[in-house]
């Protein structure tokens, strides 16, 4: 597996390879924007055309992690619109700096999926029609109580996007964890890995979430740990790190880190170890 991290873009998009660099990271996961604030604000076309140049010598890959705000089950019709700009906004801007498309978090349940399908459906079509041919929607799992606590939730979104080539998922550890999917030993992980294969595809799977998880299995709780100080344990992301399936799939870490500072070279050092 790749080795990435969650790293900050404050004061330009430099500082995001930066901190890549210091932290030793193999490939880079930046929001394209403040994470709580509908305007995707990008950086300046020469900033943007900089950074796709340079990048790509140090990285395996740049992936977005879109606004926390997005909500494909919004309950009004502001925000569905809001959310639906957003993406757009977001996946035009990818392939400026030559990011391949955004992770995001569906939304809350409001109802559920089933409820909210024609208006799910509705707003995934309308921002892939919107936006560059190759930007990809990557669909996150979620800690249980929102959409994707359940690996039907990511396989529906999936089955019921407009254009199928255009979407992935990404599978968050300590969320898959917190919505009760024991991973933390051998073979509840092989057993976790087939059932994506089975009810997703593995070759949906963009990208993994590297995190440990502060709460116990099936707590439903998304407190992200550093690796190896959590419940979950470090096993797992040796798992990871050795198998042959994710050799050429990056997992970003979302960690607090040792210090405070988000994901660091401890976390990072912590998974280079675990490579056999
Ligand atoms: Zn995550
Ligand atoms: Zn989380």
């Amino acid at each position: 597996m790749i080795i990435g991290a969650h790293v900050p873009t404050a004061g330009g998009l430099k500082t995001a390879l930066k901190v890549g660099e210091e932290i030793q990271a193999e490939a880079l996961q930046i929001f394209p924007s403040a994470p709580l604030q509908w305007k995707i604000r990008g950086w300046s076309d020469e900033e943007c055309a900089e950074f796709k140049k340079s990048w790509q010598k140090k990285y395996k890959q740049v992936v977005f992690h879109g606004i926390y705000l997005t909500n494909l089950a919004g309950a009004s019709a502001e925000n569905l619109e809001k959310t639906k700009t957003a993406l757009i906004e977001t996946l035009t801007l990818a392939p400026k700096i030559g990011v391949v498309g955004t992770v995001f978090h569906p939304g809350t349940y409001n109802g559920g999926i089933k409820k909210n399908a024609e208006q799910i459906k509705e707003v995934i079509k309308a921002v892939l029609e919107n936006t560059p041919a190759h930007s990809m929607l990557i669909y996150e799992n979620s800690a249980g109580s929102t959409i994707g606590g359940k690996l039907e939730d990511l396989a529906w979104l999936v089955n019921n996007s407009s254009d199928k080539s255009r979407v992935g998922v990404c599978l968050d550890t300590c969320h898959a964890f917190a919505s009760g999917y024991d991973i933390s030993t051998k073979n509840s992980y092989e057993e976790y890995i087939k059932q994506v294969d089975k009810i997703i595809g593995l070759e949906r799977v963009f990208c993994w979430h590297l995190n440990d998880s502060k709460f116990g299995l099936g707590e439903k709780r998304d407190r992200h740990e550093n690796i190896g100080e959590g419940k979950i344990g470090t096993d797992v992301f040796g798992y990871l790190m050795n198998d042959k399936r994710w050799e050429n799939t990056a997992g970003y870490l979302e960690v607090p880190g040792f210090e405070d500072k988000g994901p660091d070279l401890k976390n990072i050092e912590i998974l280079k170890g675990l490579r056999k």
